[in-house]
C-alpha cells in the first residue's frame, strides 16, 4: 500500500492510543508554540494531553479528523508516515476508534480499518 492511498484526514488512527504517555515530547518540542492545555506533565515528562482514547487535539472538522496544532504538532508527529509500518498498524489497531469518531462528529468518511479504495489524493492533517 502507498503513502498515495491514505486520506490522513479521513483516519486520524495514530493519534489514538492506549494511554496518557502515547505522544512524548522531546528537547526540541520546547521550541514550538504548544497551547499549554495541549500539553501534560507526568512525572517530570511532557506528553501530548490525551482526552476520550485520543490525542486532545485531534479536531473533528467538515473534512474530517484534523490536527488542531498541525504547524506545531511534535516530532513525534512529524516522524509518523503516511503508508508506514506503525501507520498500517494504527489503522489496523485504531481504525474502528477513529471511525466512531468521524461518525460521532457527523463527518462520516470511509472506515480506515476497512480496505483502502485506490487512488484517494494524500492530505496533510492540517485543519
Ligand atoms: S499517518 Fe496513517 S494512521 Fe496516521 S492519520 Fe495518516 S493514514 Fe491514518
Ligand atoms: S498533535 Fe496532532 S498529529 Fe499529533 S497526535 Fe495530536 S492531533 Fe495527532
Amino acid at each position: 500500500m502507498t503513502s498515495s492511498a491514505l486520506d490522513c484526514l479521513s483516519c486520524g488512527a495514530c493519534c489514538f492510543g492506549g494511554h496518557d504517555r502515547y505522544i512524548q515530547l522531546f528537547a526540541e518540542d520546547e521550541a514550538r508554540a504548544l497551547p499549554a492545555d495541549a500539553v501534560a506533565e507526568i512525572d517530570g515528562r511532557r506528553y501530548m494531553r490525551m482526552a476520550g482514547g485520543h490525542c486532545a487535539q485531534l479536531t473533528p472538522c467538515a473534512a474530517g479528523l484534523a490536527c488542531g496544532v498541525y504547524e506545531m504538532r511534535p516530532t513525534a508527529c512529524r516522524a509518523f508516515r503516511a503508508g508506514s509500518f506503525e501507520c498500517l498498524k494504527s489503522r489496523q489497531h485504531r481504525g474502528a476508534d477513529a471511525a466512531r469518531l468521524l461518525m460521532l462528529a457527523g463527518v462520516g468518511g470511509p472506515d480506515p480499518s476497512g480496505p483502502v479504495p485506490p487512488q484517494r489524493p494524500p492530505r496533510p492533517r492540517a485543519a
